[in-house]
Parts: structure tokens; C-alpha cells; sequence
């Protein structure tokens, strides 16, 4: 890695002085008045705006959405709209980071609440990743290791792995891209999800005592020369907080609740969960398999709650989901977008205000531009 970056960049740290509290006057609105002021905005700005939604939003902001997706799917949906000129992401910080690094020149992301983040993006900042890879390098090991980042990562991230010839990957195409390392490289840095990493590689056929995990808050990750020596991949000490609070016993529970039900999983909960679970995969992939299972099908879905719950409403009555979590896990920082938020943005891009304008700048631009096309490449 060449240079110190910050954990937050320059952008970041602008953007988070910059940062306006919603305006009362879009306090205490009813659902009513808010759907007719966005709908009004949306057609007043029309084809110049494209709206996005991620899977986690809650039904009162999704429901305004384009295009709804996983991050990928929709920061690739921004391509089909070269005309737009604002790109509203309903989503977290990351993403709309991936969306205006793949974005053209003339388009504007915003993203409606800059609290929206993701704290698994935060258990990797940039200066971590520099001291890791200059240890690395210190024993003589960067050489021989690729890293790859999920795409739930800082561009700072991306950008510093690009460099480093690495690439990103998402929870779709994770097999692809850790088959792709292996042939760079003999080992394999993986972050910031260490459940991804080792959900993933151990489908591939790679023993657990092949996998170390990396922690940023020790010196050389807590590992020793010999435990990194052994290693085929090396997982970062990140996870989800909202697929982690997943676990086997609930799915021994729903087993017991409902016979013949099939639990399916996202890779990001723990390997204990993807082991005792039927079927394991991306959002996109659970959608998917769900839709298409045979009618009468019983499924306990562990993802977030609100993509489970919007399944079960659309397959029923023929199909049965339910949340593997009684209580449903919920993303607390998607959930800060809220429809007032939405509301505020629009408003304000029709008065020809940008607010919430995430940056990219164009130094971290141009490597993790590099490392998601090398993604492109593989995949
Ligand atoms: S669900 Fe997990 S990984 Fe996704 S945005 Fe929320 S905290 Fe981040």
C-alpha cells in the first residue's frame, strides 16, 4: 500500500460537518401527504432522476423505488440511465459510494440520511487495512497474497485493495472471485466479513485449519509467522451485526415448529448456521429460490427482516416464509432512511438544491474503479 489514508477521507469528513438535521418542516408529516409530495417531486424532476432501493429499506421508502436490488444489481441499474442527472440511493453509505464510483461524470448521488452507514463497512477502516499490509509485507508475506473485498466495504477500501491487485466481490459472485485469487496469489486477505470469507471458501473445499482469522486490533492480526505461513485465506475480524445474532438453536426451533419447513440462509451469518441450514446464498439467490420452490413450501429465511417479510407477503398463500429470527433482525442504519428523508432530498433537487451528495474523490475513484472492473472481468 503507498500512502496513509484516513479513516475518514477529506469527502467524508465534509460530508459529516456538512451534514443538515431534517427540517422541521418535514417532521410530523402523515404517510398520506409524504406519498403525494414524493410522487409530485419524482414526476416533477422525471427521466433527470432515478430512484434506488436496496432489499433492507423499509415498505414506506422501497415503495418509491425504480429499481430495487442488493447493492451490486443496483449500482449497476445506474448504467441503464446514462440521461439521469440525480441518483437517490436508498441504502447505506457504501453503496452510494459504489454507485458514484461507477457513475458518469455528470451524475449526482445522494443518499438521504448521511447517518445511513453500515457497521461492518466500519470494522475495515482504510488505516487499518495500511498497517495489516505493511506487517504483510514486513515478514515478507504481501507478496504472496491477493486481497479481495467485499463490496459492503469503505471506497477507501476498495480503492486501497485495487492498488494492491485485488478486486471486490459481493455476496453472488464470492466462490468466483476467491477461485480467481487463489490463481493470483496462494493466499487470500478477505474483508471486512470474515463470515463471508470462511461461509464461502469452505463450500470451496478449504479446511478450517487452512483459514486464520485476522484482528485489526492486534499487532500482525494476533497471528503468528508459522499460523500465517499454514494459511490459504485470511479473514478479517468483521461481521454483520445483523446476521450474527442468527444461530443453530433457532433453526433446531422452527424445525420443531414447523415439519418439513427449509431454513435458508444469507453467507453472512455464522458458519455453524450455514452448516445446520438447508441452502445458503445472496439475497438475490434466497428471492430467487423461494419463488421458484414447488407450492406448499415452508421457509425460515435468516436475512433482514424486511426483505423476509415482503417474500412471505408475495408468495402467500401458496408458499409459507417465515423469519428465522422470531423476533426478525433488523438493519438499524438502513432503517434511518426514512420517507421524510426521501421527501427533504426531492424536495430540495426540485428547488435545484443538491443535499446529501456523496463524493468519491477521484484519487480512491480511479483504483476502486479498477478493482470492481476486475470483478467485472471475472464474473
Ligand atoms: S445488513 Fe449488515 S452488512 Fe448490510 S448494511 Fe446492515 S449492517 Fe451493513
Amino acid at each position: 500500500m503507498s500512502t496513509f489514508l484516513p479513516v475518514l477521507n477529506e469527502v467524508e469528513k465534509k460530508s459529516i460537518r456538512e451534514r443538515q438535521p431534517l427540517p422541521e418542516a418535514y417532521l410530523g408529516l402523515s404517510e398520506e401527504e409524504m406519498s403525494l409530495r414524493i410522487e409530485a417531486a419524482k414526476a416533477a424532476l422525471g427521466d433527470r432522476l432515478v430512484i434506488l432501493g436496496h432489499h433492507y429499506q423499509r415498505d414506506e421508502v422501497i415503495k418509491f423505488a425504480d429499481y430495487t436490488g442488493d447493492s451490486f444489481k443496483l449500482a449497476n441499474a445506474i448504467a441503464k440511465h446514462p440521461a439521469a442527472d440525480y441518483i437517490v440511493f436508498c441504502g447505506v453509505h457504501f453503496m452510494a459510494e459504489s454507485a458514484d464510483i461507477l457513475a458518469m461524470p455528470h451524475q449526482q448521488i445522494i443518499l438521504p440520511d448521511l447517518a445511513a452507514g453500515c457497521s461492518m463497512a466500519d470494522m475495515a477502516p482504510a488505516d487499518q487495512l495500511e498497517i495489516c499490509w505493511s506487517e504483510l509485507k514486513q515478514i515478507g508475506l504481501a507478496s504472496r497474497v491477493v486481497p479481495i473485498t467485499y463490496i459492503n466495504s469503505a471506497a477507501s477500501i476498495k480503492s486501497l485493495v485495487g492498488e494492491n491487485g485485488g478486486t471486490v466481490c459481493t455476496s453472488s459472485n464470492a466462490a468466483a472471485t476467491l477461485k480467481w485469487g487463489w490463481e493470483q496469489k496462494e493466499k487470500i486477505l478477505f474483508l471486512p466479513d470474515q463470515h463471508l470469507g470462511r461461509n464461502t471458501a469452505f463450500k470451496m473445499g478449504v479446511p478450517l485449519d487452512q483459514m486464520v482469522v485476522w484482528d485489526p486490533n492486534e499487532p500482525f492480526g494476533g497471528l503468528t509467522r508459522e499460523q500465517l505461513d499454514a494459511a490459504k485465506l485470511i479473514v478479517w475480524k468483521g461481521h454483520c451485526s445483523v446476521h450474527v445474532r442468527f444461530t443453530a438453536k433457532q433453526i433446531e426451533k422452527v424445525r420443531a415448529e414447523h415439519p418439513g419447513i427449509k431454513v435458508i440462509v444469507h453467507p453472512e451469518v455464522p458458519f455453524d448456521v450455514v452448516q445446520a441450514a438447508d441452502d445458503s446464498g445472496s439475497t438475490e439467490y434466497i428471492l430467487k429460490t423461494v419463488r421458484d420452490s414447488a407450492p406448499g413450501s415452508k421457509w425460515a429465511v435468516a436475512t433482514e427482516v424486511h426483505l423476509v417479510h415482503r417474500l412471505a407477503e408475495e408468495v402467500a398463500p401458496e408458499k409459507t416464509v417465515v423469519s428465522l429470527d422470531q423476533f426478525g433482525c433488523l438493519c438499524s442504519t438502513m432503517f434511518r432512511v426514512s420517507p421524510n428523508h426521501l421527501l427533504w432530498v426531492l424536495d430540495s433537487l426540485v428547488d435545484g438544491d443538491v443535499v446529501n451528495e456523496i463524493v468519491v474523490p477521484e484519487e480512491q475513484k480511479k483504483w476502486a474503479k479498477i478493482a470492481l472492473d476486475r470483478m467485472l472481468a471475472i464474473t
